[in-house]
């Protein structure tokens, strides 16, 4: 899979290099490529905004200078990503989904957001015969001060679903936030008893049907309790 992220702000995408995420480019399995959005600018100054039209807070971000970004990562056969608060919520099977594609492009806002031709652009049927589809989503509903983290979040859970990046892709069986949005029962280790609390029983009863009742039971407890 390749991923390319556009931002004014390439220094928030450091952590991708380490752990699970840095070994799988490492071993060629994913290429992450990190874009400077101001590299496209054309003036002395490297404006990326401008103000609203219609009048208003903020500043917003200039189309030009994101489609002249966009354009110097785009290929046939891509997702590109527009994050904001106002897209669609991602979730578990949205990262799922994003898991199977070929390429991602994350394109991270700030300030008011971008220039929605931006959007408006890349939706043309001229784009969709090249199996080129935008996407505005949104990581939850709350306002971040510029998409980079949301991008991150999108990529580490997207990415962990490729084959291979997991050490033990068993670890991915029986997660929280499947399609029946199943919640995973809470998990222990050594010591059996640490600061006077004690592992439960039946997990170190040895009794595999019984140590599955108990977890789906607390599975179910907890989706009762933590579900939205
Ligand atoms: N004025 C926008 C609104 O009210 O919808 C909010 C802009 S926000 C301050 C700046 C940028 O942060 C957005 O363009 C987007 O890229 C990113 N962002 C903020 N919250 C986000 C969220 N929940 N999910 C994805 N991206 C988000």
């Amino acid at each position: 899979m390749k991923i390319d992220a556009i931002t004014i702000f390439p220094e928030y995408f450091a952590p991708l290099q380490l752990s699970l995420l840095g070994k799988a480019q490492e071993s060629g399995l994913l290429s992450i490529n990190v874009h400077d959005l101001r590299a496209h600018t054309t003036d002395v100054h490297h404006t990326v905004d401008d103000a609203p039209y219609g009048g208003g807070a903020g500043m917003v971000m200039l189309a030009d200078v994101w489609g002249n970004a966009i354009d110097g990562v785009l290929h046939d056969d891509a997702d590109l990503i527009i994050l904001t608060p106002a897209g669609r919520r991602f979730d578990q099977q949205m990262a799922e989904e994003l898991s199977h594609a070929k390429r991602l492009i994350f394109a991270c806002g700030r300030y008011e957001g971008i220039d929605d031709r931006v959007r408006e652009h890349y939706s043309q049927t001229q784009y969709a015969d090249r199996n080129i589809r935008v996407r505005e989503v949104s990581i939850g509903d709350y306002v971040l001060g510029g998409g980079e983290v949301a991008a991150m979040v999108m990529i580490e859970s997207i990415t962990r679903l490729v084959p291979g990046v997991l050490g033990n892709p068993l670890s991915l069986a029986e997660e929280s936030h499947n399609e029946e949005g199943y919640l995973e029962y809470p998990n222990f280790t050594r010591p059996k008893e640490w600061r006077g609390l004690e592992v439960p029983d039946v997990l170190l009863s040895g009794n595999h049907g019984a140590i599955a009742t108990w977890r789906s039971s607390q599975a179910r407890e907890r989706k009762d309790t933590n579900s939205n």
